[in-house]
């Protein structure tokens, strides 16, 4: 099986679009569809048609370009049960657990309720790929609008036992603004600092900070580190739950 190919691009304000392309078969996957021109000016670049959109949510910023692109390549959509009736031109409903194939490719669907009440990730377990969109972020997790904390700090705790070697490709360049939130929450960690002083570097010159792979994510992201002793410590919340401490977390950011 050959491996598949990538194109990542800017779009909008700072979505991220990422299209994902089958040689084999020629299939080609836009993951959401944030922007119509981008997603046109990218699969030409790579000399792609895309025949596949794999909605993670609901959101404008998400769904905007669906029915402009079917209408142009008839591209199949694909996106969460529970959002169903929001996502224009779907096709195909996807819920926890089922599994469908790209090409060769496995892909496992994963239910993270919480920036949304029905957000899907696509997992691709053979190929070590995860398309988080807006719940896991570099350094950071998606803002909590249709769903609580804990339901948040459940579906983080979903991807987090993904093999450490996982590219996770996310929806918005939140990178730099996450890192500099992290290190007043877990100021102690070296490894998270030389992340934040490398990102600092990074946006500076524009580069993108996608994909990040899991096991860095779990060392650094204080999201996923609910119940690291130090963060803990730093927040005085040694004797409160896991849900508890990544409340607080996520309520610091939210007015960060
Ligand atoms: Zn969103």
């Amino acid at each position: 099986m050959r491996a598949l190919e990538i194109e990542v691009f800017s779009c909008r304000t700072d979505n991220y679009g990422v299209l994902v392309h089958d040689p084999e078969t020629d299939l080609t996957a836009t993951i959401d569809a944030p922007e119509e021109g981008p997603i046109l000016e990218a699969a030409a670049r790579r000399g792609w048609k895309i025949t596949h959109i794999f909605t993670t949510h609901h959101h404008i910023d998400h769904v905007e370009a669906n029915l402009a692109l079917k209408e142009k390549f008839g591209c199949e959509i694909i996106g969460p049960v529970n959002e169903a009736l929001a996502i224009p031109g779907l096709d195909k409903t996807m819920a926890d657990g089922d599994e469908f194939h790209f090409g060769e490719h496995l892909v496992r669907v994963i239910e993270t309720p919480g920036h949304t009440a029905g957000h899907i990730c696509y997992h691709f377990p053979d190929d070590k790929i995860l398309f988080a969109a807006d719940t896991l972020f570099a350094l950071g997790c998606g803002r909590l609008f249709e769903r609580t904390a804990a339901d948040m700090w459940h579906s983080l705790q979903k991807l987090s036992v993904l093999p450490d070697e996982t590219a996770i490709y996310f929806g918005h360049e939140y990178t730099l603004s996450n890192a500099r939130f992290a290190v007043t929450i877990d100021p102690d960690n070296e490894r998270l600092k030389a992340r934040a002083e490398q990102i600092e570097a990074d946006r500076a010159q524009g580069k993108f900070t996608i994909p990040t792979m899991m096991g860095l994510e779990k060392e650094t992201n204080p999201f996923l580190r609910a119940a690291d002793p130090a963060i803990r410590r730093n927040l005085v919340m040694e004797s409160k739950t896991n849900e508890e401490v990544f409340t607080e977390i996520r309520k610091r950011k939210d007015n960060f």
